[in-house]
């Protein structure tokens, strides 16, 4: 069986998140299942510099891979290199020079994503390996489905694609303005049963419908954006297929997350020797401006600054962060308002709260293994991966009950005790009723030491998702 992956970020070249963990970690999962699989994703910026910095072998194809778009030719160069076990293929090309993802979509911004796709689809024909299944992720590989159906010169080549939503918010929504001239789809495509969404092109709409199968990533995902309380607008047509639609749980790379062999801590350590946790713990200690003595529970979030996350919620609660008994320590990017907040929250609080601006992977694994607490009450989360490298760090996850939240996290409160604390309502007394309990029961050594046990006891390798998507494959062939 021959899978090949079409994502636009591929880590560690090219993640903004979740969906470049998964790209680069589900793979080579799923070559363990015997699945020949390869990855096809665009050179942005920066990334064949990574590529030589990192020292890999890159063997670079004669012949382009070829698109066309507004009438013009738009190539790019191949360039294989294998990366545990599997080829991935990085696309160069003018196309992906810039920025990775627009601000504001349109039919002239969107132009790297179907050229992406198109490119993608060629791509057989420059490596002579043609594969039964494209798997596509998310909006912005979402043209190449649409393409199978209604592209002009692409359509019916009988290929089957399976679509994976890491997140349904986006969309790839915008105005087709000249879109419908330049990229080669049919414009009888633009109505309410294709790609037309309230007078606007969906491309995720579109793969909805046109993929031959489609998932997300945890069940419990699944079943919340076939609802209207999901509010993410595609609930009416996600329902209408949902004859083809599943929830797999995503799983970590457990080689690259593991506290036993990450180099990137001071001192490694296990669920069964946790001597190393302290030493990581007074490591962060001393990146802060808190007491370096300081014995209490310590919250840590490491996050994309964005209203998904639920600052709205924990930037109230840390207004009386005095009388909450712990300290905090935030890393991330995004939107300027929360990063606003959070920098005056911390200037004024700085025996208290530590805010670390930007990207750092150094400064993230540092946090999961100095933390006691790891906070992420996701207004949604269509799977969530860091609150599982927290829990295999041991840091106890405090969650709100929605999509892979629910799926991966149990309270500990409830009768066998669980790896967490979650809540449901989303306002800040619901938030602080689970972080309150956590930090409570974290003075409890011996409850705390049992939560924590479990958490990091738990399996969150891609073994078991592999064998399911292994399965979905072979169904839809
Ligand atoms: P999402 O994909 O919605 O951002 P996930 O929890 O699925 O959320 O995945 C987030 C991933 O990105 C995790 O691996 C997390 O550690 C990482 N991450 C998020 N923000 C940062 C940051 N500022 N610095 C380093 N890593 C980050």
């Amino acid at each position: 069986m021959r899978v090949l992956f079409v994502g636009t970020e591929l880590s560690p070249f090219s993640k903004v998140g979740g969906l470049g963990d998964v790209m680069g970690s589900l793979p080579k999962a799923l070559l363990q299942q015997g699945i020949d699989v390869r990855v096809v994703t665009p050179a942005w910026s920066g990334v064949m510099e990574r590529l030589r910095e990192g020292g890999y072998k890159v063997s670079t194809f004669p012949q382009k891979a070829s698109a066309s778009y507004a009438w013009q030719a738009a190539d790019a160069t191949v360039h294989r290199v294998d990366v545990d076990g599997a080829p991935v293929y990085f696309l160069e090309s003018e196309y992906y020079a810039g920025e990775m993802y627009p601000w504001d979509l349109n039919s002239w911004t969107v132009r790297p994503f179907a050229i992406f796709a198109m490119q993608a689809l060629d791509l057989k024909k420059v490596i002579g390996w043609a594969p039964d299944v494209y798997h596509c992720h998310d909006w912005t590989s979402s043209y190449l489905p649409c393409a199978l159906a209604w592209h002009r010169k692409l359509r019916d080549q009988g290929q089957k694609s399976v679509l994976t939503m890491h997140n349904a918010a986006h969309q790839g929504m915008f105005y087709p303005g000249s879109f419908f001239d330049e990229s080669g789809m049919d414009p009888s495509c633009f109505n309410a049963g294709g790609l037309e969404f309230y007078g606007q092109v969906s491309l995720l709409k579109g793969a909805i419908f046109t993929a031959s199968a489609l998932t997300t990533v945890s069940p419990r995902y699944a079943w919340e954006i076939q609802t209207y309380e999901s509010t993410q607008a595609l609930s009416g047509v996600l329902y209408s297929q949902r004859h083809k639609l599943s929830g797999i749980l995503n799983g970590i790379d457990v080689d690259l997350w593991n506290p036993a062999t990450d180099p990137l801590l001071p001192e490694c350590y296990s669920a069964s020797s946790l001597a190393g946790k302290a030493t990581c713990r007074a490591e962060l200690l001393k990146n802060t401006s808190f007491d370096p003595a300081y014995s209490g529970p310590i919250v840590v979030c490491v996050s994309r600054l964005v209203e998904q996350k639920g600052f709205d919620i924990v930037l109230p609660a840390l207004k009386q962060v005095r009388a909450l008994g712990a300290k905090f320590v935030f890393l991330g990017s995004g939107h300027r308002w929360i990063e606003d907040a959070l920098r005056d929250v911390s200037a004024s609080n700085s025996d208290s709260v530590c805010f670390f601006p930007g990207y750092s992977e150094p400064l993230a694994h540092l946090l999961y293994a100095g933390g006691d607490i790891y906070l992420m009450p996701s207004l949604f989360e269509p799977c969530g991966l860091s609150q599982m490298i927290a829990m295999r760090y041991g840091a106890v996850p405090v969650v709100r009950e929605v999509g892979g939240l629910r799926d991966t996290v149990t309270d500990a409160d409830v009768e066998n005790g669980g790896n967490g604390f979650t809540f449901l309502t989303y306002d800040t007394q619901g938030m602080l009723w689970s972080l309150k309990r956590a930090i409570e029961r974290f003075s409890n050594v011996k409850a705390w030491q049992k939560i924590r046990a479990r958490g990091m006891a738990e399996d969150f390798s891609w073994d078991k998702s592999a064998r399911l998507y292994g399965e979905l494959y072979k169904k839809i062939l």
